[in-house]
């Protein structure tokens, strides 16, 4: 997210931030190369405990059998299970199995961009084919962290390089979660970074500008054209904070969002709507978009359009409480009291039974910060874990449009799972150390934590 509070950073702050010197983040662990499953391999886990999200209750010590990238059966584990020959057999008798998490919110093709000089630093001084290494990278971690499937929502400058990511995974060159990709987001003009420099200067953008609703039918049909799944749009900018309420100014005009979300929908595709501030919210709602992005503050009216239209809600909770505290340091006003207002839009949300997903928007922050960190923030402001965990699997899966094949341990669907130590259901916590990750078959990471 490009978070508004930035674009009042003082020119002078953003002058210093091209002079200074750029730290990249530490490499991380070359991972394996990934290996396709053969279509028949057997392999079979052994769960002391299995979180399925299709039943209400966990289940104790169950055999799950894999064949090929799918889950075959579910049953109970017997002290004389015998292997076929053939079969693999992977014991996490001392672990707690749940289907692969989903993140519906992320950027990995940003590496952080919430401290002074981060964002102009990687769309400036960056080129396009080092930040896509980094975004391999990122995809590399997601799922280490356990992440078997992520909404991308878009590449902040990087073009289509998301496309090309999520394409390089899909076709097992490099390892990485399942992506759906939102290509280059959009904006108005004015509204969006890179700002703050000479007028004179040709600068690059992190989103595709358009004005009018004939450039954005325009916009959504070359994205869609170049590969993206989704149609990422930014609703509002420059929040503020008063009386427990968030006010932004709203970027497009009704009549463009409305043009982006018919040409988007007549394609059958869906709309993401970054949009924090009550007039934004409400003009994203009002347009018919598919999801709210952050929703820092948000009216019981609309709350109650999006109930009656399932227009879902991803608030990205531990972004907000990162960046205040970083904004705060630096002496940024206006977002008082801001974090506390978007905990209580949470809670009216969860209250009004709005549907909502599992998102971070990681990348805002750097993907050497486990994104599992939202779980807690979900419980703390009124979920339940076993919500916080549907959040992420059934309801994410749902989201992206994949309820049929992913979000939940059941014979037919992709076997994607992961497994933690302890019982996330008592302890949120556990699911920032997941300690086994499969998807569609395949093990990527067995026994070392994160
Ligand atoms: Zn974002």
């Amino acid at each position: 997210m490009n978070y508004d509070i930035r674009s009042r950073m003082p020119r002078v702050l953003a002058v210093s931030i091209l002079l200074a010197a750029f730290c990249r983040p530490a490499s991380a662990a070359q991972p394996p190369a990934p290996q396709a499953v053969k279509s028949e391999q057997t392999t079979f886990i052994r769960c002391g405990t299995l979180i399925d999200e299709a039943s209400d209750t966990p289940r104790q010590n169950a055999l799950v059998q894999i064949v090929g990238g799918k889950f075959h059966a579910v049953t109970s584990f017997t002290p004389d299970f015998a292997k076929p020959s053939g079969a693999v057999f992977i014991d996490l008798s001392a672990e707690t199995c749940l289907p692969g998490l989903i993140d519906t919110h992320t950027h990995v093709l940003l590496q952080g961009d919430q401290k002074p000089g981060q964002y102009d630093e990687q769309i400036l001084k960056w080129s396009l084919p080092y930040r896509t290494i980094l975004g391999t990278q990122a995809a590399r971690r997601a799922l280490d962290y356990g992440f078997t499937s992520i909404r991308d929502v878009e590449t902040e400058g990087a073009y289509y390089a998301d496309v090309s990511i999520r394409d390089a995974i899909n076709q097992g060159v490099i390892p990485g979660p399942r992506m759906v990709v939102a290509t280059r987001a959009l904006d108005v003009t004015g509204a969006y970074a890179i700002l703050g420099y000479d007028p004179a200067l040709k600068l690059p953008h992190g989103v595709q500008v358009a004005d009018g609703p004939d450039e954005c039918r325009r916009a959504v049909r070359e994205q869609i054209g170049n590969g993206a799944d989704w149609i990422k749009v930014y609703a509002d900018r420059k929040v503020s904070t008063a009386a427990g309420v968030v006010h932004s100014i709203p970027t497009f005009t009704p009549d463009e969002l409305h043009a982006i979300v018919d040409e988007t929908h007549r394609q059958h595709h869906k709309v993401a709507a970054h949009a924090n501030g009550l007039e934004g919210v409400h003009n994203a709602v009002e347009a018919g978009v598919d999801t709210i992005e952050h929703g820092a503050y948000i009216t019981d009216d609309d709350l109650k359009t999006m109930v009656a239209h399932g227009i879902w809600y991803v608030p990205t909770l531990y972004i907000f409480i990162y960046a205040e505290e970083i904004h705060q340091a630096a002496g940024f006003l206006g977002w008082e009291g801001g974090v506390e207002i978007h905990a209580e839009t949470f809670r009216r949300a969860l209250k009004a039974g709005v549907k909502i997903a599992f998102g971070t928007d990681v990348g805002g922050f750097e993907w050497t910060i486990n994104p599992a960190k939202e779980f807690p923030l979900m419980v703390k402001y009124g979920m339940t874990p076993a919500q916080a965990l549907h959040a992420a699997t059934v309801s994410g899966a749902e989201l992206i449009g994949m309820k049929s094949q992913i979000g939940s341990v059941e014979p037919g669907k992709l076997a994607d799972l992961v497994a933690v130590s302890g019982n996330p259901l008592t302890d949120i916590h556990a699911l920032e150390d997941v300690n086994f990750v499969m998807k569609e078959g395949v093990v990527y990471k067995h026994g070392s934590p994160n």
